[in-house]
């Protein structure tokens, strides 16, 4: 296990090893222009062969694959929720109505590419590793399936694939790769490519965090003050996430985690903890059998 150094802004790519690392690549999701014509989630499958995961009315929404998982790699939400405020800061009307009673949140919602990622920190065979891109990926041929890093995920982000045992990959840790191939080959991911508004923006970091500031300062502007950004801060539990997100309501409407934290932060701190007492115990039985 090898844990990610703590130092914001600094490139992870970099800090893992990978000389004359291009810039950082990663995404802006701009939810307030999502449409949820999941074409970003159909797409992923097509492009990475993954697997239909379920096509069933929830129950709790008109959204059929329900969250993130080993076989959906990109989630659209559906929240309908319901409002009292000015239609201007309304999503979709119901009705067409100028002061409809609920608004439609669209989102779609995939890894973060952490700077700090506990996935990475705890996979034992170096089936998870950083890619120069700055993103994380899994290598399926690696996993052994042993399960660590989807508690460590302090997202729900990946997970073991369910299925019958003719199916591919299944029991084997599974997520976006930031579709590491197409990158590599200069191409967009196919989520951001199908995007039919640009919901989905994909670049360098940089750019990205930019416009994604420009874009919340014109949104407040507009008096859609309920409007922010998650993932952004460098300084954050995590940080930093290299998929950022604009949002229209706190992160928990959508699912998300308020203040994300890396759960293998304390870890180190254990560690030393743990040797301490271990040293303190040896000295102990030492003495007392010294005393005999
Ligand atoms: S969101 Fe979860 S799966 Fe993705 S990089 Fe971060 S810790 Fe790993
Ligand atoms: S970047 Fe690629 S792997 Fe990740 S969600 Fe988009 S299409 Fe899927
Ligand atoms: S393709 Fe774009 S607009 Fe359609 S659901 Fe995905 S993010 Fe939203």
């Amino acid at each position: 296990m090898k844990l990610q150094f703590r130092e914001p802004g600094i490139n992870p790519a970099v800090l893992s090893g990978w000389e004359d690392a291009p810039p950082r690549k990663g995404f802006f999701t701009d939810t307030s222009i999502c449409i949820g014509c999941k074409a970003c989630e159909v797409a992923c499958k097509e492009w990475n062969h993954v697997p239909e995961d379920g096509l069933e009315w929830l129950g709790t929404s008109y959204d059929n694959t329900g969250s993130l998982g080993a076989s959906t790699w990109r989630h659209v939400a559906f929240i309908e929720q319901p409002i009292a405020k000015p239609a201007s800061e309304n999503g979709i009307a119901s009705n067409g109505s100028a002061n409809p009673d609920f608004r439609w949140l669209m989102s779609s919602d995939v890894c973060k590419h952490c700077t700090e990622a506990g996935c990475l920190d705890v996979c034992p065979t170096g089936a998870l590793f950083r890619t120069e891109f700055g993103t994380v990926v899994v290598q399926d041929d690696i996993c052994n399936g042993c399960g660590y890093c989807v508690p460590a995920c302090p997202f729900g982000v990946i997970d073991r694939r369910d299925g019958s045992d003719s199916a591919k990959n299944v029991g084997i840790a599974q997520k976006c790769t930031l579709c590491y191939d197409r990158i590599g080959a200069g191409m967009t991911p196919a989520c951001a490519q199908a995007c039919p508004t640009e919901s989905i923006q994909f670049g360098d970091l940089d750019e990205l965090r930019v416009r994604a500031q420009e874009r919340i300062e014109l949104l407040h502007q507009q008096g859609n003050k309920s409007a922010r950004l998650y993932g952004e801060d460098p300084n954050d539990g995590i940080g930093g996430a290299g998929a950022i997100f604009l949002l229209l309501d706190e992160p928990e409407v959508y699912g998300l985690p308020p203040n994300p934290v890396v759960t293998t932060r304390d870890l180190p701190e254990m560690w030393k903890r743990a040797g301490a007492a271990a040293l303190a115990l040896i000295v102990g039985l030492a003495a007392a059998s010294l005393k005999r």
